[in-house]
Order: structure tokens, then C-alpha cells, then sequence
């Protein structure tokens, strides 16, 4: 099936696409890789009247080190992300997300925007900015405003975007001296989204926890971050007894919804097992390291 027809529109500033949002509003919406949006427009699960094309605003393709904070633009392609040398420094579990995002084609068109505007349930960017508590800059004609990851994830597919305002991009903070993190997901065939994907990162001081952040996509309608399992088990050795037990936690902390071909039980059990497996590839690098 082909698309509806539209007026295609291709602003060469981020201003001039924000007056096009506005003059639109709800009749537009904007393009990044078109990984989502083009398949939902040709199985016309969208139909917008405009589309605004930011493939020319190269200033949002920026990944830059602002303070304490990695902040990568809207535009920045999958393939970027994973493979930039900043974010790999600073915020590791965010490349190591993005380099596990379907195949290389869609990799090298999506983008980090597109895909946190999409807000697929099991997306790795949505899980990574909601471990790590990433912070989203939007904008409206003649408006910016800064909302954290977790309140711009509202359910699934739906985000606190209004029709008339874009991602411009998304801030990281950047990843404490000695804190190593992982990144497991088990899909049906490569390539596929996530059943359930799960972030994980930790700091050891003296040989025990210090920190702890663990996030699971799939689970829900969006991503969670499981701030209390992790705060029970700080303080103590990481050894095999407590990584069985943050994961036995973890899988009980999580209650999906079943589905007819994929149960509830599944997606807990699996929570279990990709968490014990993130956690043992964080302590094994954390041991390398020390
Ligand atoms: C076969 C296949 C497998 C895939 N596997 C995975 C996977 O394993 N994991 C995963 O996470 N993703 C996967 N994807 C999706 C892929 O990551 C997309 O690139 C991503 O979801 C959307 O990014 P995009 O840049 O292509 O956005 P587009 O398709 O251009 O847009 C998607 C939505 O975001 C909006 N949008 C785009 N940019 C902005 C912006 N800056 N501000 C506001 N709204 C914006 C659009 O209006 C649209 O609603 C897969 C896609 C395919 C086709």
C-alpha cells in the first residue's frame, strides 16, 4: 500500500520547521530516518497532511559534552550514536543501546528523536534515557522547555509532545568515574524489537555496591526504572548469591500484561534472566577494571 497524499516540506532551519509545525499543528508531522513513520503512513496508520523534513538541520545531529552532562541532538542517527567516541566515553550503556537497534540499514537512517517520539515499548533509546534519567529539550515556536525522560514517556506510542513542538535533543549525565554498565535484550530474530530488553549500571567502592540503576523495557507500556529493587541491595558484595536476587526481585517487581503469544510469565521470567546476565557483565567489568 502507498501513503495518503501530502505537501512535503523541507525547512532549512529549526525555526523555519517550528513555523511549519505551528501553521500545521496537528495536520503535520515532522520526518527524521522515517523508520516508523513511512511504514505507518504506508499502512496509512498515519495519514499527515505535511510532512516536515528535518533531514536538513544538521545542527541537531550534534553530540557534545555540556558540564557534567553528554547531549546528543534529535537527528543523530543510530548508527552515530553507537559509534560515537564521546558517547562510548561518557555515557557507554547509550552506545551500547543503540548498537543493538534492528538491522544496519535502519540504523543508519533512524534517529535518536524519531525513535524517543516514537515511544515503542521495548525501544533501547526509550530504556536507556529512562535509566539513566536523561532530560528532553523541546520546542515550540518561540518556546523551549526541558522534561525528563520518564515524564515524556506517557504510554505506549504516546508522549507528552504536542502536535506542534519537536525533539531537539536529549541530555545524558555522564557516567561516574568507575561506573560500568550493560546492555541485554532477547528478541524472537535478529533485527526485531525487544520481547524484553533490560539497562544496567553499576559502581563499586571497596569491593561493594555503591550504585546501582537498573532499567527494563517491554515489560509495560513504557520503560521502568527500578529504583526500589536497587536500592535494597546496595552496600553489599555482588557476588552470584546477589545477583540472583536483585534478578528474582526485578522479575517480581515487573507485571506485564499477558498477551496470546507472549504470557506474562514469560516476560517475568525473562525479565529474571536478562537482568542476572546485564548485572554478571557489570561486576565482570568492574573486576577488569579494578
Ligand atoms: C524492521 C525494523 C526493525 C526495527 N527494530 C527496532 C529495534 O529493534 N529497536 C528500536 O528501538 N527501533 C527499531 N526500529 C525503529 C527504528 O529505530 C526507527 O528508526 C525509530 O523508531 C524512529 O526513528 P526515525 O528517525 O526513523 O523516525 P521517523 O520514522 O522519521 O519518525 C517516527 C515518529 O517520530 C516523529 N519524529 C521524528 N523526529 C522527531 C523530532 N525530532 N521531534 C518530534 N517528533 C519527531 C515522527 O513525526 C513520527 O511520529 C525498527 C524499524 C524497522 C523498520
Amino acid at each position: 500500500m502507498k501513503p495518503a497524499a501530502f505537501s512535503y516540506h523541507r525547512p532549512a532551519s529549526v525555526d523555519e520547521a517550528l513555523d511549519l509545525l505551528a501553521r500545521h499543528g496537528a495536520d503535520a508531522k515532522p520526518i527524521a530516518g522515517g523508520q516508523s513513520l513511512v511504514p505507518m503512513m504506508n499502512l496509512r496508520l498515519a495519514s499527515p497532511a505535511h510532512l516536515v523534513d528535518l533531514n536538513d538541520l544538521s545542527e541537531l545531529g550534534r553530540i557534545r559534552l555540556q558540564g557534567d552532562r553528554l547531549e546528543v541532538g534529535a537527528l543523530a542517527r543510530h548508527r552515530a550514536v553507537a559509534e560515537s567516541p564521546l558517547v562510548r566515553e561518557h555515557c557507554p550503556l547509550l552506545a551500547q543501546g543503540a548498537r543493538t537497534i534492528g538491522h544496519y540499514a535502519i540504523r543508519e537512517r533512524g534517529t535518536l528523536g524519531g525513535s524517543l517520539a516514537h515511544a515503542d515499548p521495548a525501544a533501547q533509546h526509550a530504556l536507556v534515557a529512562v535509566t539513566l534519567g536523561a532530560q528532553l529539550t523541546l520546542a515550540r515556536r518561540g518556546a523551549r522547555r526541558v522534561v525528563d525522560a520518564g515524564d515524556f514517556l506517557l504510554s505506549a506510542m504516546t508522549t507528552a509532545l504536542a502536535p506542534d513542538e519537536m525533539v531537539l535533543s536529549a541530555s545524558y549525565p555522564r557516567a561516574a568515574a568507575g561506573e560500568v554498565s550493560a546492555f541485554r535484550m532477547f528478541n524472537q530474530r535478529h533485527g526485531d524489537f525487544a520481547i524484553v530488553a533490560v539497562a544496567a549500571t553499576l559502581a563499586l567502592e571497596g569491593g561493594r555496591v555503591a550504585s546501582l540503576r537498573l532499567g527494563v523495557g517491554g515489560a509495560a507500556p513504557v520503560p521502568q526504572r527500578l529504583d526500589a529493587v536497587a536500592s535494597g541491595f546496595l552496600g553489599l558484595a555482588p557476588g552470584a548469591a546477589w545477583i540472583a536476587a536483585v534478578a528474582r526481585a526485578a522479575r517480581d517487581a515487573v507485571a506485564p500484561e499477558d498477551h496470546p503469544r507472549v504470557p506474562a510469565a514469560y516476560r517475568k521470567e525473562l525479565t529474571e534472566t536478562l537482568v542476572a546476565r546485564a548485572l554478571a557483565r557489570c561486576v565482570e567489568k568492574s573486576e577488569a577494571a579494578a
